[in-house]
């Protein structure tokens, strides 16, 4: 799976049944299946996705599913509406991008895991 970003080969991070996709070059994260995602936020005691809630930006420009080949949908939400997550409407994959100027090279879960769980916290605050 290529990186929807920089189109460099994503690397796998699994854990137990759960796999994530994780671009080396932008240190970003691709989480393949939504069930996960939702694991992950239940467990650091946040809500569903479907929960957090978001506003669709439909006229920003976003990259490609890494999985189905089509347009990602932008979802803005956070303070101001100052973050975004990517999603495909069609499998349910959620990217989010890196925050790192020099990512490191590789991740192993609990940090990628970390780095998820950060972002829809700060993701989930509605002000
Ligand atoms: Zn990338
Ligand atoms: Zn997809």
């Amino acid at each position: 799976m290529d990186c929807p970003r920089c189109s460099v080969e994503m690397q796998e991070i699994t854990h137990e049944d759960s796999t994530l996709q994780r671009c080396p070059e932008c240190g970003g994260i691709w989480v393949v299946d939504p069930a996960d995602l939702n694991k992950m936020l239940l467990h650091a005691n946040l809500p569903a996705l479907s929960t957090i809630g978001g506003f669709v930006n439909v006229d920003e420009i976003s990259g490609m599913c890494p999985a189905c080949n089509v347009d990602l949908v932008v979802v803005e939400g956070g303070e101001k509406r100052s973050l975004a997550y990517d999603t495909c409407e069609s499998c349910g994959g959620v990217w989010i991008d890196g925050d790192e100027d020099e990512p490191a090279a590789e991740l192993d879960w609990d940090r990628a895991n970390a780095q998820v769980v950060d972002f829809f916290k700060r993701f989930s605050k509605k002000k």
